[in-house]
C-alpha cells in the first residue's frame, strides 16, 4: 500500500478494501517511525488527520467520493491551514496558528482529502538545501548525510520515503523541481497564475507558484485537477476554463519536438547527471520524439536577475512581520522602534536577513533604476528567449539541477554556490512558464537525477503526457531509497 499510486489508493478506498482511517493511520505510523531520522514534518496531528479521515469514510460510504477523497496528503508548511500551526519554517511564525485555509488547502478539503501534516521547509522558502529551517535540517532518504534540496525539501523527502502518498510544494526559483530531482520524485511547477496564492505565505509574489510533488506524473495530474482553478482572492489568479490535466497522459510521443538548450549542457553540469539525462533523451527518441538543439542565450543572467527581484519582493512582503499583529515578538524591548528591531533581529534567520538587506538596498531611491528596473528589463529578455525557443520545439528538456544531492553543510557558508543549484530552474519562474522534474536515473553513489521538462504557457497536460509516457517505459520513479528497504 505504501507504494500504491493515487489511482490505486482511490480504487482500494472505493472498493472498501481499506478505509481512509486505516490508510491515514498507516502513514501516521510510518511518520512516527521514520520522521525522527528525516525531520520532514514540522507538525503532525494524528487526531485532526483521523477526524478528517472519518468524514472521508462517511462520504465514500454515501457514494459521494471524488478521485482524492480519503487520501492523505502532506502540506508544505507555507500554506495556512485553519487551526494548524503554519510556520513557514521560521521562528517568526513558530507560534502562528492560521485562522483560515489557503486556497490550496481549501481545494484539498473540498475534494475530501486528508491533511496528514505540515512539512518542513527552508525559512520563508529561501534556500536550496533545507538547512535554513528554524525547525532543523531535513535529511535526504537516499543518504541521510545529504541535503534533500529546498525549499520544499520536507515534502520531497516525505514522498520519497513513503511517509505520505504525495505532497504539495511551492516553487519561486526551483523549490519544487530541485528537491524533486534530489529525492527521485516527480514535481510540477505550473504556469504562473494557475494555482491561487491565497493563503500561501508570500516570498516573491511575481514568482511564487504552488504545485504537486508525487511519485509519478499520473499522480501529479490528479492533484493538479484539485489544485488549479480561478480564485478571485488572488489578483494574479488566471480566469481560465477548468481543465483535466490527465486528458493527454496516454497520447503517444510520436513527433514530439524536444528542444535541448545548449546552455544547459555546458560547463558546471556534473558528468554523472549529464549521463543520466542523455540516457533519458535517448529513451525519448526511442519513444518517437525528436530532439533539436536550441539556445537560451540569457541563461547566465537568470541567477543575478533573480537575486535582485526575489529579495526586492521578499523585503516588501516580509515587512509585515513586525511583532505587532501576529507571530513572534521580542520579550524585552524599549520603545516601538526597538521592539521592531529586536523582534526582526531575533525572529528571522541569517538567510532571510541577507535577502531583506539585499532587497531593501536594490529598492532604495539611489539604486532602484540601476538594479531593480534593470533586472526587470533582463527578465523580459529571458522570457523572450523561451518565446523564440518554443517556435522550434514543443517542450524543452535538460537537467533539473547541475549535481545530485550534496552533503549537509557543504554549501552553507557559500551562498553563491548554493544559489547556483537553481541555474536551470530559475529562468522558468522569471518567464512564468510551467516546469517539471522527473526521475531519470542515478548518479555517483546511487543518488537520484532529475530530468527537467519545460513547456510553453499552459502546456501542463502536454508535459505530463511526456513524463507519463517516459514513466511507462522506465522504472526510475518506482525505485525505493535505502531507508525504505
Ligand atoms: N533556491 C531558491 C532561493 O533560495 C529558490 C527557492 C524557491 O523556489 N522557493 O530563493
Amino acid at each position: 500500500m505504501l507504494n500504491a499510486s493515487l489511482k490505486e489508493l482511490s480504487g482500494l478506498l472505493a472498493a472498501k478494501k481499506i478505509s481512509s482511517v486505516e490508510l491515514t493511520q498507516t502513514f501516521l505510523d510510518r511518520i512516527a517511525a521514520l520522521n525522527p531520522s528525516l525531520n520532514a514534518f514540522i507538525t503532525v496531528d494524528a487526531e485532526k488527520s483521523l477526524a478528517q479521515a472519518r468524514v472521508a469514510d462517511e462520504r465514500i460510504a454515501a457514494g459521494k467520493a471524488g478521485a482524492l477523497t480519503g487520501i492523505p496528503f502532506a502540506q508544505k508548511d507555507i500554506f495556512c491551514a485553519r487551526d494548524w500551526l503554519s510556520t513557514c519554517g521560521s521562528k517568526m511564525l513558530a507560534n502562528f496558528s492560521a485562522p483560515y485555509d489557503a486556497h490550496v488547502i481549501e481545494q484539498f478539503n473540498r475534494a475530501g482529502a486528508v491533511n496528514l501534516g505540515k512539512t518542513n521547509m527552508d525559512e520563508f522558502a529561501m534556500g536550496s538545501s533545507n538547512e535554513t529551517s528554524f525547525f532543523g535540517k531535513v535529511r535526504n532518504p537516499w543518504d541521510v548525510d545529504r541535503v534533500p534540496g529546498g525549499s520544499s525539501g520536507g515534502s520531497a523527502a516525505a514522498v520519497a520515503a513513503r511517509l505520505c502518498p504525495a505532497a504539495t510544494g511551492t516553487d519561486t526559483g526551483g523549490s519544487i523541481r530541485q528537491p524533486a530531482a534530489l529525492n527521485g520524485i516527480t514535481g510540477l511547477k505550473p504556469t504562473y497564475g494557475t494555482v491561487s496564492r491565497y493563503g500561501m505565505i508570500a516570498f516573491a509574489s511575481s514568482l511564487d507558484q504552488a504545485g504537486p510533488m508525487a511519485r509519478s506524473a499520473e499522480d501529479c495530474a490528479l492533484m493538479m485537477n484539485v489544485m488549479a482553478g480561478f480564485d478571485s482572492r488572488d489578483s494574479t489568479s488566471l480566469e481560465r476554463e477548468k481543465e483535466d490535466y490527465s486528458r493527454d497522459l496516454d497520447k503517444p510521443l510520436q513527433g514530439l519536438r524536444i528542444g535541448l538548450p545548449r546552455e544547459y549542457f555546458a560547463e558546471g553540469l556534473s558528468a554523472d547527471v549529464a549521463r543520466a539525462v542523455e540516457a533519458a533523451l535517448a529513451e525519448y527518441r526511442r519513444l518517437g520524439a525528436e530532439t533539436v538543439e536550441i539556445s537560451l542565450p540569457n541563461t547566465r543572467l537568470s541567477i543575478p536577475v533573480y537575486y535582485v527581484l526575489a529579495p526586492a519582493e521578499a523585503s516588501s512582503n516580509l515587512a509585515r512581520y513586525d511583532g505587532v499583529r501576529y507571530g513572534y515578538r521580542a520579550p524585552e524591548y524599549g520603545d516601538l522602534t526597538d521592539m521592531y528591531q529586536k523582534t526582526r533581529a531575533q525572529g528571522f534567520g541569517a538567510e532571510v536577513k541577507r535577502r531583506i538587506m539585499i532587497g531593501t538596498y536594490v529598492l532604495s531611491a539611489g539604486y532602484y533604476d540601476a538594479y531593480y528596473i534593470q533586472a526587470q528589463k533582463l527578465r523580459r529578455l529571458i522570457a523572450q528567449d523561451f518565446e523564440a525557443a518554443f517556435r522550434q520545439c514543443d517542450v524543452i528538456m535538460g537537467p533539473t539541477s547541475p549535481t545530485t544531492a550534496f552533503r549537509l553543510g557543504e554549501k552553507s557558508d557559500d551562498p553563491v554556490s548554493m544559489y547556483l543549484s537553481d541555474i536551470y530552474t530559475i529562468a522558468v519562474n522569471l518567464a512564468g512558464l510551467p516546469g517539471m522534474s522527473v526521475p531519470c536515473g542515478f548518479g555517483d553513489g546511487g543518488l537520484p537525477v532529475g530530468l527537467q521538462i519545460v513547456g510553453n504557457y499552459f502546456a501542463e497536460a502536454r508535459m505530463l503526457n511526456a513524463a507519463h509516457q517516459y514513466q511507462l517505459a522506465t522504472d526510475w520513479h518506482l525505485r525505493l531509497p535505502p531507508l525504505c528497504e
